[in-house]
């Protein structure tokens, strides 16, 4: 039985994705009770490549202190030699790539302080995982059932087993069961995510085979535009392997319906990028696909990530397209607020005070600080979609015009956002909605 004052705060964490294990760093650093459940047997990352932006990267540090020199020994941003401050350069997908027009070289994006990163999905997972001690992660744990009482929350498994905590937050993706509970009772039309008309295929491969195709143009990141089909390449494992997304504007949006991925045959997948309109390099590397259709799904609006003592994090809450590669990001940045409050609330000097007035008010605190911003990275996900598949009525079907979009500060307040700032916006809020 679970009582309910400060000394007996426990944190019951659902999914032990990038969000669920960044908030049990930011926990375990911070000497917050907490257990992850988990319904994988083991922990696993789905993809490859991930960059987390400075934002992403500077919280994770904030988490974990030693965070940062281990992700610096896995990371890889473009080419040794290459301009390191370049985030994507922009290119055409149709033949000859628009090697001979007049942007190139001028058709990067990034920024003079910024600093490109990216790595193995499995490697960022290792490293994380290793802040946290095994025994706090409970695996084969599938969440199915959440009851709020006025003094715990009650969970119960697919395995039968059940237990109490004092609070839950659900991490568990974006087909969370949890926003689920969160959302029905009053939003019932925001509960499921939303598909975009959009999907990709994707890749890894041996850099080695990647320059076989492309020469000196996989040394830079880059995403090469196009009408209704655009291309997304990088480095990832040091340098030593290409990973590769081939995104598509769905022709027939309803037929991948509500199905996060569809697999189909290796002559489908091809004919997809069939046409004049594509040069035969994208078709001999989406050749080296698996012919699996991801679709991108999104939340696209969320009136509150929380009710009573269950909260969102993550993709549960903000699910985004990844055409900024911030959605995790954001989810980092969840959990370094979210701990920081929890924390707060533990470590009060008073620890015979109830829970319930701190959980509503560092939830209040969290959902104000978060919630803004996470939305607006959200829509500009969307927005950046239209740009890069030519369908933005600003910038039609040229790269030029993108380049020039995104390079007048379109970022910025992504990266170089104060998040010592949001701490403290954070914790000002909760002290209010405590205190009056
Ligand atoms: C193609 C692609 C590329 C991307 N690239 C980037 C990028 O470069 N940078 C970036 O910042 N973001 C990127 N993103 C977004 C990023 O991948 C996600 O935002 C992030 O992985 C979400 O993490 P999460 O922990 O919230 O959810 P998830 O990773 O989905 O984790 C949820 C966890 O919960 C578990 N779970 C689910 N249901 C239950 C249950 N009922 N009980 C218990 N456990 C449960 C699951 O098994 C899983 O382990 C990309 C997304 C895509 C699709």
């Amino acid at each position: 039985m679970v009582g309910d004052t400060i000394r007996d705060l426990h944190v019951a964490i659902a999914g032990a994705g990038i969000g669920g294990l960044a908030l049990a760093m930011g926990l375990q650093r911070k000497g917050v009770p907490y257990t992850i459940y988990e319904a994988a047997p083991e922990f696993s990352a789905v993809g490859a490549g991930i960059g987390f932006g400075p934002n992403g990267d500077l919280a994770l540090g904030m988490l974990q202190e030693g965070f940062r020199a281990e992700y610096e020994k896995v990371c890889v941003g473009n080419m040794p030699g290459e301009p390191q401050d370049i985030y994507f350069e922009g290119m055409l997908l149709q033949p000859g790539l628009g090697l001979n027009e007049p942007w190139r070289g001028h058709s990067a994006w990034g920024h003079p302080e910024y600093v490109r990163r990216g790595a193995h999905r499995q490697a960022v997972l290792n490293i994380m995982t290793s802040f946290i001690p095994i025994e706090k992660v409970r695996f084969s744990k599938t969440l199915t059932e959440i009851q709020q009482r006025p003094d715990k929350v009650f969970l119960r498994f697919a395995d039968g087993d059940t237990i109490e905590a004092s609070l839950l937050v659900g991490a568990d993706g974006i087909k969370s069961m949890v926003r689920e509970h969160v959302l029905r009772p009053l939003y019932p039309s925001q509960v499921e995510p939303v598909y975009a008309d959009s999907y990709c295929y994707r890749g890894v491969i041996p850099t080695s085979e990647a320059r076989e195709i492309f020469g000196d143009l996989t040394n830079v990141a880059k995403m090469y535009l196009g009408e209704r089909r655009c291309c997304i390449t990088y480095l990832i494992s040091k340098g030593d392997e290409f990973n590769f997304l081939l995104c598509a504007l769905d022709d027939q949006p309803l037929k991948l319906g509500n199905l996060v991925s569809e697999k189909i045959t290796h002559e489908a997948m091809m004919a997809d990028f069939d046409g004049p309109g594509v040069d035969e390099r994208f078709r001999r590397l989406l050749s080296k696909a698996i012919p699996v259709r991801w679709g991108f799904f999104h939340h696209r609006y969320t009136s509150t990530y929380y009710r009573d003592r269950v909260v969102l994090l993550g993709d549960s809450a903000h699910a985004s397209l990844p055409f900024q590669a911030a959605g995790a990001g954001q989810g980092l940045e969840d959990s370094l607020i979210l701990s920081n409050l929890l924390a707060r609330i533990y470590h009060a000097t008073d620890q015979g005070v109830g829970l319930a007035p701190n959980i509503r008010a560092s939830f209040t605190a969290y959902d104000a600080v978060r919630r803004p911003r996470a939305q607006k990275q959200l829509e500009r996900a969307l927005e950046m979609s239209h740009m890069l598949h030519f369908q933005h009525p600003d910038t039609g079907n040229r790269v030029e015009n993108v380049a020039a979009k995104l390079q007048k500060g379109w970022f910025e307040w992504i990266w170089f956002h104060d998040l010592n700032a949001d701490i403290e916006s954070a914790v000002q809020l909760m002290d209010k909605a405590l205190n009056g």
